[in-house]
């Protein structure tokens, strides 16, 4: 099926549409992990698809997208914007925009030896094993489940093929967005990142100016900064460092890119260059979605 045709399929609750379910099975074998957290995740697919069907009658949906369900997938490079685009589509569509690396750092922020192990990792750049991001994951799902949630835009994950094929096992993914920025900014934009301590809101005080050539256009991206309220209260994620940061373009080029793979040969995948910054490039990202004629879409 064609990526444009994947946009608005409707929902359909079939035994693959039920990766949040498959939680249970995984959040159920959690208890003796210290975080709360399972290393063997199982899947029991009839009894995910029974208790989804369950849920699935009494989600409310403020949404006028009710019922479409989106299962939607960001991909891209550290600094790129995805959770920038991902939570803007998330109040638009009306379901939850799920990022890993929150979960992660939420993780993170609690004490105990496994916390200690994965900030190990992710301050130097590499990513939390497999097993581990799914059944955070999963937890999420479920907990998402519990309020009535349905769909999710995800944003982090699948990050690698592993991850990738795990998912495409249990769900039903119908579009991946996959953003693309010019290499030269993406380090800029990790390096100008900040964020509220007290809001969480995220502000990039980074000026991106290059010049254009015979082969591209210029691109300038200017400063996104905070209002004087959030002003004296801004943190940098301790990963967005320049050492860091490289690395993190490493692991993406290994481990990620091949996902992209992955998804182009399902005809999942949608690329989309980044023109600059959200002025010029929302639009252009509703246009490439069909969601430009939305009059929410104008104010999200
Ligand atoms: P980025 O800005 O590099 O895209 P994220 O905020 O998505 O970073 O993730 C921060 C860190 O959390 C990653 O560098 C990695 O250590 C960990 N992480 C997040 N998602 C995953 C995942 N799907 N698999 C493994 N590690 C992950």
């Amino acid at each position: 099926m064609a990526v444009s045709q994947r946009l608005f399929r409707p929902a359909k609750t079939t035994v693959k549409n039920t990766f949040s379910s498959f939680l249970i099975r995984s959040i159920s074998s959690s208890s003796s992990s210290s975080s709360g957290t399972s290393l063997d995740p199982k899947i029991d697919l009839e009894e995910a698809a029974a208790q989804l069907e369950k849920s699935s009658s009494t989600s409310p949906s403020p949404s006028p997208y009710k019922g479409r369900n989106f299962h939607w997938v960001f991909l891209g490079c550290p600094g790129v914007g995805k959770g920038t685009y991902a939570s803007r589509l998330s109040s638009l569509l009306g379901v939850p925009h799920i990022a890993t690396g929150d979960l992660v750092r939420e993780e993170l922020s609690s004490s105990g030896l496994l916390s200690s192990q994965l900030k190990e990792l992710v301050n130097h750049g590499k990513l939390v094993p497999d097993e581990f991001i799914i059944s955070l994951l999963s937890k999420r799902l479920q907990a998402g489940k519990e309020k009535g949630e349905s769909g999710y835009i995800l944003d982090g994950f699948p990050r690698t093929v592993t991850q990738a094929e795990i998912l495409e096992g249990v769900t039903n993914i119908d579009l991946v967005i996959n953003l693309k920025l010019r290499e030269e900014a993406l380090l800029a934009k990790c390096l100008g990142r900040r964020i509220c301590s007290e809001c969480g809101a995220n502000y990039n005080v980074a000026c991106i100016d290059i010049k254009g050539d015979d082969d591209s256009p210029r691109m300038y991206m200017p400063p996104l900064l905070p209002p004087p309220d959030c002003e004296s209260k801004l943190i940098s994620r301790a990963d967005d460092t320049e050492e860091v940061v490289k690395e993190r373009l490493r692991i993406y080029n290994k481990m990620t890119q091949p996902v992209e793979e992955f998804y182009k040969k399902r005809g999942k995948l949608l690329e989309f260059e980044l023109p600059g910054g959200i002025p010029e490039s929302w639009p252009r990202l509703l246009r490439a979605l069909h969601l430009e004629n939305d009059k929410q879409s104008a104010i999200a």
